[in-house]
């Protein structure tokens, strides 16, 4: 068994132990963790306080080292890393490495920012003072994440909350452990001092409250109904808070769209990551000269595409993470069908050599953006195709849903895809690419509901995990 407890540099042994399970072979227990008690996550973020004037005092080319360690290390042991990775989630390998890759380039990314961010000194903005605006960290953070993208998403919280002097506390989704200890590991032997990184594995609803009121801000990236949770939990403190959320993006195909891209951009948009992505296109919205052309490529492109244990080379989707998640996706998928969508394509569940969450992709032809399947987020390889008349209608119907997280159009008309651009109202818009948060150079994350408070990622990063700080200093010697 190991320890999912790390408080002020030391591993904590605890005797409970739950076990991972391997969503590709459910008889594959794939190690036992132990879980952290309420006391516990009390204990890591009073350490992280503890350790915060410290960390924040060290020179920025020496807190850079260890978060270039962390990088190195998990861009070296990327292949290994992305199998546990995808023996444990359930997304490919392929994906997988990409995953454990954008994460150690994001702890490189951050590594840099950390003598990029000096401050502004301004002089002469007033005579006879010199005003400094200087940026400070936040406080001990608590970095609260979901099982989805179970590196990526933790590093682009937890690297820059290093950078700029930030402490972390680290609550991991309860589905992919193997991810968070391994993450874990790599970050307490690179040189931070102890009570810098804290992790508390376990019950999200247990833990979430002494971490929200220990804490001086909270990062949060999740489902809407615990990012209200959360926000209203840490907003009443008057703390700072961050919340990344759900989303149901919209995908255009313009009538003059390229076929053969339109459909891979689909497909993957779709399925990849077995549709359990936030940013994933469940709505196709087709125009309709080329919806009939369209769609008969993409049920071929469907029939063709291989759902298998995640472990296997030749698999492009792997199963649903849980059962839990499994029921939610049939649940929409009866949904759908009960409120008259037409299943053009899967749907069932499948069972294969290995006993696993297994379901093949399901697309459904509706008639009307109202229905529920095309408002709430399923979050598993269910999409929907509608057909709009015109561009102006399939823009309307785009923006006619409650998140606004991402969107995209496959075209090769430049006016259209500009048209669309500007009048989306996601926060990232993708132009002949399937939907997704592309680079951790540029802010990602969602407009409201989609979000809450700042955006992570790139530049924007700083604005959560700093504080501005604006001093005058009298340099005349007389008033
Ligand atoms: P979830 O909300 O169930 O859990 C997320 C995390 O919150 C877990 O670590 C969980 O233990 C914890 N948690 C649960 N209740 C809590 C509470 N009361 N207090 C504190 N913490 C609590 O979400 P999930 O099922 O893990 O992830 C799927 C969701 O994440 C989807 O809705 C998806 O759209 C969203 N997501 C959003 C983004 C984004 O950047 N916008 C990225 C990935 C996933």
């Amino acid at each position: 068994m190991q320890s999912g407890i790390l408080i002020n540099g030391q591993w904590q042994a605890r005797s409970n132990g739950v076990p991972d399970i391997n969503p590709s072979d459910t008889r594959d227990v794939i190690e036992e963790y132990s879980w952290a008690s309420a006391q516990d996550a009390k204990a890591a973020a009073e350490a992280a306080r503890e350790a915060l004037p410290g960390w924040a005092a060290v020179l920025p080319e020496a807190r850079a080292l260890p978060l270039r360690r962390i990088g190195d290390e998990l861009l070296a042991r990327a292949e290994e890393l992305a199998q546990v990775m995808a023996r444990e989630q359930g997304k490919t390998v392929r994906e997988a490495l990409a995953e454990v890759r954008r994460s150690g380039e994001t702890f490189h990314y951050f590594a840099g920012e950390t003598v990029r961010n000096h401050g502004i000194f301004t002089q002469g903005l007033r005579s006879g003072f010199n005003i400094c605006v200087s940026r400070e960290p936040v406080g001990a953070i608590a970095v609260i994440t979901p099982w989805n993208l179970p590196m990526s998403i933790p590093a682009w919280k937890i690297a820059p909350a290093l950078a700029y002097g930030n402490t972390v506390v680290y609550k991991p989704s309860e589905l992919t452990p193997g991810c968070a200890w391994a993450l874990a590991d790599i970050i307490h032997r690179s040189g931070l001092p102890a009570g810098v990184f804290n992790m508390v594995m376990g019950n999200g609803r247990e833990l979430g409250k002494p971490l929200i009121d220990l804490t001086d801000a909270v990062t949060f990236t999740g489902s809407n109904p615990t990012g209200v949770a959360i926000v209203s939990a840490a907003a009443g403190q008057m703390k700072k808070v961050q919340a990344e959320l759900g989303g149901k993006s919209g995908l255009v195909i313009d009538r003059t769209a390229n076929m053969d891209l339109a459909v891979e951009v689909a497909f993957q948009g779709a399925y990849y990551g077995t549709g359990q992505r936030c940013t994933a296109s469940s709505r196709i919205i087709v125009l309709e000269s080329v919806r009939e052309e369209f769609t008969e490529r993409l049920l071929k492109r469907m029939k063709s595409s291989r759902v298998g244990h995640a472990l296997d080379a030749a698999t492009e989707i792997g199963p649903v993470v849980d059962e839990r998640q499994l029921a939610k996706d049939c649940e929409y998928i009866d949904i759908a069908r009960n409120e008259g969508a037409e299943l053009l394509s899967g749907g069932e569940r499948i069972e294969l050599t290995t006993p696993g969450y297994y379901l093949q992709p399901a697309l459904f032809l509706t008639k009307s953006n109202d229905l529920r399947i095309n408002k709430e987020e399923v979050f598993g390889p269910v999409a929907t195709v509608t057909t709009a008349h015109d561009l102006e209608e399939a823009i309307a119907m785009a923006n006619d849903v409650h998140f606004a997280l991402s969107s995209g159009i496959v075209t090769n008309d430049l006016i259209a895809a500009e048209e669309f651009r500007r009048k989306s109202k996601a926060a990232m818009v993708t132009i002949n690419a399937p939907t997704a948060g592309l680079d951790f150079h540029v802010p990602f994350g969602g407009r409201s509901p989609s979000g809450y408070g700042s955006r992570e990622q790139g530049l924007a990063a700083q604005e959560f995990y700093t504080e501005y700080k604006s001093s005058y200093t009298n340099v005349s010697g007389r008033l």
